[in-house]
């Protein structure tokens, strides 16, 4: 999977950004929090907590699931990762901050997961709901769309 090589290459570089921002907000990135960033980075398609629990276990085996919850509050509330409630996933954040809510892409045919950049999208949304009286009760908007790669244009 060529997404995957690709993400392994960037780790290096993306942590380090992710090292100075905790520093910059003196949130501090404890081993277990950067283990299961780097586990969220490797898993492009996101992972469920039962999944990062057997993967942090390779390491730590006596690592529980509030092991696994505690980090993963951590890095959701330091905006380092989103879940997406729909599909009951953790996916690694890919943008440097958010102003807006991320806007995330469930394909229903091979359950991939992608966060889009769609700033104006996103502003024109808030307004009509704003418009509307309400505001949206989540950072993550969540849409079911087909893929590129399923719909056999990737
Ligand atoms: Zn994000
Ligand atoms: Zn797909």
């Amino acid at each position: 999977m060529p997404a995957a090589t690709t993400a392994e290459a960037d780790w290096p570089a993306y942590l380090a950004g992710i090292e100075q921002r905790c520093r910059e907000q003196q949130a501090s990135l404890t081993p277990i929090r950067r283990e299961v960033l780097e586990w969220l980075y490797r898993h492009p398609a996101g992972l469920k907590a039962y999944d990062l629990l057997a993967l942090v276990r390779q390491q730590r085996p006596n690592a529980t699931p509030p092991t696994v919850y505690r980090a993963l509050d951590f890095l959701i509330e330091q905006g380092l990762a989103h879940k997406i409630g729909r599909s009951n996933t953790f996916v690694v954040c890919r943008h440097d901050s958010h102003r807006l809510p991320g806007l995330f892409l469930l394909c229903p045919r091979c359950g991939g997961i992608s966060e889009l950049a769609a700033e104006a999208a996103l502003q024109s949304l808030l307004q009509t709901l704003a418009q509307a009286g309400y505001r949206l009760d989540s950072p993550e908007v969540e849409l079911s769309a087909v893929c590129p790669a399923c719909l056999g244009r990737a």
